[in-house]
């Protein structure tokens, strides 16, 4: 119910836009470009024009890993009703996504807090829940599990691409991605810091050290009402999305140039399904990137009895 009320109130896709400190490098003519309220962003493009972007919430750069929770907080309690849901980073390198998604040990971001208030709200539920944690990343969109056993030897390169299943009533599978029982925050931890290490990660000159790919969390619930009767099962993404910067920028060539290609087809077919979400269009255009293809039943505001919410279906149709 307060759920409901809560998308009624906010919409099923809510959208803020965090802006980080400026740093030594960044001109002080930069630092005036820009002004901020509520929900807008001013940015000055010519001494008398202005362009506003509207969001559902502006973070200043003064505001806490706190602050931003406070607003995503309701999205992953949400999980724990059973919705499926997905949260994620999107910016261009060093604009403070693996800050907001990860944070540091001492100043925990999204995905941390939210694991922790995930085991808070099942202890606190009248039923018991199994959370598995999966790691994976897309890359040149190809699935790569960060999990998957040998690789930590071996590097990723030889792990094979993951393939995605949809079952009959248009649910979403990855085959064979790890998915490891976890009982606490401490043993995601510990599997969050072994897929970290394998990530692809190597540097531009847009950036001394930056992703070009999308790294996605997956925990999965399952509630049971009784000892061992099912009662509902769904999954809650989070996710630091690879680099939204504009090529030409990076003078990237060769390899670089790729990565940097396969992030930003990916990053336009997820503007393009989110787009299609909000202003309702009849198909939403799931198929154009791997990236979509996985989160094809976390975008499209699906409830646990497989009711679609504010008329917006996951199917396409
Ligand atoms: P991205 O993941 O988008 O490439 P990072 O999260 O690595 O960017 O942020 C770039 C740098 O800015 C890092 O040194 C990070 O610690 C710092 N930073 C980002 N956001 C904030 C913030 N809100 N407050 C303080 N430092 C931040
Ligand atoms: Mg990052």
């Amino acid at each position: 119910e307060s759920l409901n009320n809560y998308l009624d109130l906010k919409g099923s896709i809510r959208v803020f836009c965090r802006m980080r400190p400026f740093n030594h490098e960044e001109s002080y003519s930069s630092r005036t470009m820009f002004t901020l309220d509520e929900s807008n962003v001013f940015l000055k493009v010519a001494e008398t024009k202005t362009k506003q972007y509207k969001f559902d919430k502006v973070f200043d750069p003064c505001s806490t890993q706190g602050d931003v929770f406070s607003e995503v907080e309701p999205v992953i309690k949400s999980a724990i009703d059973g919705y499926n849901v997905c949260i994620f980073a999107y910016g261009q390198t060093g604009s403070g996504k693996t800050y907001t998604m990860e944070g540091k040990p001492k100043d925990l971001g999204v995905i941390p807090r939210g694991i922790q208030v995930l085991f808070d709200r099942a202890s606190e539920s009248n039923s018991r829940f199994q959370f598995t944690f999966s790691m994976l990343e897309i890359y040149m969109g190809n699935l790569r599990d960060l999990l998957v056993p040998g690789s930590k030897t071996n590097g990723l390169k030889n792990v094979p691409s993951l393939s995605i299943k949809t079952d009959p009533d248009g649910g979403i599978e990855i085959e064979n991605l790890v998915a490891v029982t976890v009982n606490n925050f401490q043993e995601v931890k510990r599997l969050y810091g072994v897929g970290t290490r394998l990530r692809s990660t190597a540097s531009t000159m847009a950036n001394s050290t930056s992703s070009r790919s999308h790294c996605l969390i997956r925990i999965s619930l399952t509630s049971f009402d009784a000892p061992e009767r099912k009662k509902a099962r769904n999954k809650i993404w989070m996710i630091d999305l690879g680099g939204s910067e504009r090529l030409v920028k990076t003078k990237a060539t060769g390899k670089r140039l790729k990565e940097g290609k396969a992030i930003n087809l990916s990053l336009s077919a997820l503007g393009d399904v989110i787009d299609a979400l909000q202003t309702k269009k009849p198909h939403v255009p799931y198929r154009n990137s791997k990236l979509t293809q996985v989160l094809r039943d976390s975008l499209g505001g699906k409830n646990k009895e497989g009711r679609f919410l504010k008329g917006v279906r996951t199917d396409g149709q």
